[in-house]
């Protein structure tokens, strides 16, 4: 499922395939993949989205990819696409079964938008619009801005994945950066110790990276949920082996209706 580095690398690979080029031609092989609002559905499939698409792309040449949390919005002069993953989209330069929107360019290429759970999506905009519905009801960026002030009585993990705290970090991120972090995710806010709030931030950081340099050389992303022999992760999903710093075999509890991997030795419950 896309987190903020898989978004970010969505953001860089999009910049790259596209940069010098031009938007000839669009197909929409889905309609529900484009929307008229962010909000929007799938069953609510912009009724002329194709239209709405080829006007705002190939009348200017792309410009520039900004993202916040796991939103993109990418310029065409004073129009825009925001685009969202979901949870199974991806932009590709290779056609797979799932292509629901293709975007031609001028060079022969093309730029394939693959969502097998039609949860994310197209929405064609303008650009001062965009810039607005880019951020609308998020927390500051989980990798741009610095982490807001953790405060309450629920869980650290729960907050750090609540979007309109702060924007971009997932299941994953978060578990892996608590490991880091070594607190534990249950923890309530009020209860992180000023070495706990110095450490997150390091932890949050180091982990994104982590995550965002196991991209460098791909051309794509292999969601770790599509080949589960591809997890590069060192807790998630490895509930009963050894954690890689103490040996500690790893746990899995649920929070919030996720699964939560911690390892009892690095990251003990405060008493
Ligand atoms: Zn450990």
């Amino acid at each position: 499922m896309p987190e903020l580095p898989e978004v970010e690398f969505c953001r860089r690979s999009l910049a790259r395939w596209s940069a010098g080029r031009r938007v000839v031609d669009v197909a929409v092989l889905d309609p529900r993949s484009v929307r008229v609002n962010r909000k929007d559905r799938p069953s609510a499939g912009h009724p002329d989205g194709a239209a709405e698409l080829a006007a705002v792309v190939t009348r200017v040449p792309p410009g520039e990819l900004r993202r916040h949390g796991k939103r993109l919005l990418w310029r065409f002069g004073d129009g825009a696409l925001l685009l969202h993953l979901g949870m199974t989209g991806k932009w590709s330069l290779r056609p797979n079964p799932y292509v629901k929107v293709r975007l031609d360019l001028d060079d022969g290429t093309a730029l394939h938008f693959c969502d097998p759970r039609l949860l994310g999506g197209v929405v064609p905009t303008s650009w001062s619009t965009g810039l607005a519905l880019l951020s609308e009801g998020l927390g500051p960026d989980a990798w741009n801005d610095p982490l807001p002030a953790l405060r309450g009585a629920r869980a650290v993990k729960i907050a750090l994945m609540d979007q309109s705290l702060v924007a971009g970090l997932g299941n994953v991120q978060v578990m892996e950066a608590l490991w880091r972090a070594h607190i534990h995710p249950s923890t309530p806010c009020d209860a992180l110790t000023d070495a706990d709030r110095a450490r997150l931030p390091v932890a949050i950081r180091e982990q994104l990276a982590a995550t965002l340099a196991l991209f460098d050389d791909a051309d794509e992303i292999v969601y770790v949920e599509e080949d589960r022999s591809q997890n590069p992760f060192p807790i998630y999903r490895h509930e009963g082996q050894p954690c890689p710093v103490c040996g500690t075999p790893i746990a899995r509890m649920v929070q919030g209706g996720r699964s939560t991997y911690w390892c009892p030795g690095c990251q003990p419950a405060r008493t």
